[in-house]
């Protein structure tokens, strides 16, 4: 089921102005439809210590963080936690890996 989820909205719109800020590409940048389909892969979920989310409570992370990969395409977003997205900071996902997704 799809909800509605201002939050992520808001958050998806600030990660494009981001993305322009450090110069990357905005054409190929996740649309709410990505994210959507990023929710139905992973679930609810902390993509990195399972924690189940809300939409309330869920943020959009790049596993590359922005300022290295200039990337906000869907394959470089995940779904985390507020404390594991605050833990990781800049940290790239090589030391987080991705550890949960439905189909794992
Ligand atoms: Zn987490």
């Amino acid at each position: 089921m799809r909800l509605l989820a201002p939050k992520l909205v808001k958050q998806l719109q600030g990660c494009k102005r981001r993305t322009l800020q450090v110069g990357g590409r905005v054409d190929n940048h996740a649309t709410l439809d990505d994210l959507w389909d990023l929710i139905d892969e992973h679930g609810w979920i902390c993509a990195y210590c399972g924690n189940p989310l809300t939409a309330d409570t869920a943020a959009i992370d790049h596993r590359i963080p922005l300022k290295i990969s200039h990337d906000s395409s869907k394959n470089n977003l995940v779904l985390a936690c507020r404390a594991c997205n605050a833990e990781k900071h800049d940290a790239p996902s090589m030391f987080w890996p991705v550890r949960w997704s439905k189909s794992s």
